[in-house]
């Protein structure tokens, strides 16, 4: 049950309709909205239906949300969630730009790469110490060296860091450096990983399992938000179907649907859902005439000699380009 305060009510009225939920045995979460508090009552069903909401003070309406997920629907809040990665602004009207490597390998490639995104007009840096990779053979990433090559980075661009945190014993040394910790498409369901980086401030950047529903992101994202999280940023990244052409089908109508049922922006990757170089561009521009709020793409300065995801790469040259391009989408869909 979401319970709307009226612009008008007092502090008193909050905190009456909070303890009232609470002496009850539920959870009160508050969301101070610019013009109107709401609160969400959460717990058994049957004690919220029956409580008079709407007759206590300072109190415009209660909406039952018979959803699956609660927090992060649309109705808790209504005017959309803006996220503040240390210090850039990813949702409504904002157009983000994430760039970097798959993978961090080596100080040149790590810095050099940093370098370039930040001179291309990229806002955030991205880039995996711990990667999540299908055959035990293949590069796993640096690890913790790779964590402080990206905290080099930072300090020599000033780019705040997405990176991928693949299990829940890392988060502390990943969030040390990272502004935002990214749960990859492998793990997406990994509802323990998810209810421990509820439990943790940094912003995170959930991307779509490539098996699973609209639905089920939603209700990843809600394990994320339960534990007090509310910072979450939304990657469609493609899905596996039948197509074969592509490494993923990019689902450009779940960008849609997200920005619906959600208040938390929406980011498209075309580079996982393409797999190769030539069609990041065209899926960037669909994902964002689509509603995106921003792109997460990969690059690195010689793809062919990449540890992970070379054929997806951009060249570091062609990100300034690309990101031009992509804006100009933006701007003629009235996003920015
Ligand atoms: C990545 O961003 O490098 C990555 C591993 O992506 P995904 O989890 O979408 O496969
Ligand atoms: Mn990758």
């Amino acid at each position: 049950m979401l319970v709307v305060m009226r612009q008008d009510a007092a502090k008193s009225d909050v905190d009456h309709v909070i303890a009232s939920i609470e002496g009850v045995g539920l959870q009160a979460h508050v969301s101070e909205g610019k013009f109107r508090t709401i609160i969400g009552a959460v717990g058994d069903r049957e004690l919220i239906v029956d409580m008079p909401f709407e007759a206590m003070p300072g109190v415009e309406k209660a909406i039952p949300i018979s959803k699956p997920f609660k927090f992060v629907a649309s109705e808790f809040k209504p005017g959309g969630t803006v996220v503040d990665i240390g210090g850039v602004l990813v949702g409504r009207s904002h157009m983000t730009f994430i760039a970097g490597p798959c993978s961090i390998e080596s100080d040149t490639q790590a810095i050099e790469s940093a370098i370039a995104v930040k001179a291309a007009g990229a806002q955030l840096l991205r880039g995996g110490a711990f990667k999540p990779r299908t055959s035990p053979y293949s590069f796993q990433g640096l690890g913790r060296p790779g964590l402080e090559l990206l905290a080099e980075c930072r300090r020599v661009t000033g780019l705040p860091v997405v990176t991928e945190v693949i299990d829940a014993r890392d988060i502390d040394p990943v969030s040390e450096v990272a502004d935002c910790l990214q749960i990859g498409a492998r793990n997406m369901q990994n509802f323990l990983l998810l209810s421990e980086v509820g439990r943790q401030d940094k912003p995170v950047l959930l991307k779509r399992g490539f098996s699973n529903t609209v639905e089920e992101l939603l209700m990843s994202a809600e394990y994320v938000a339960k534990g007090g999280n509310a910072d979450i940023v939304f990657c469609e990244r493609g899905i596996r179907t039948f197509e074969k052409t592509t490494r993923a089908t990019l689902d450009v109508a779940a960008i849609s649907v997200l920005r619906k049922q959600s208040h938390l922006p929406v980011i498209v990757d075309p580079s996982h859902a393409a797999g190769r170089a030539d069609l990041v561009l065209p899926l960037a521009l669909a994902g964002v005439a689509a509603g995106a709020d921003g792109v997460m793409v990969e690059v690195h300065p010689d793809p062919s000699s990449a540890l992970s995801d070379g054929e997806q790469a951009l060249r570091l040259d062609e990100l300034k380009d690309f990101i031009d391009q992509v804006r100009a989408v933006a701007v003629a869909v009235g996003s920015i």
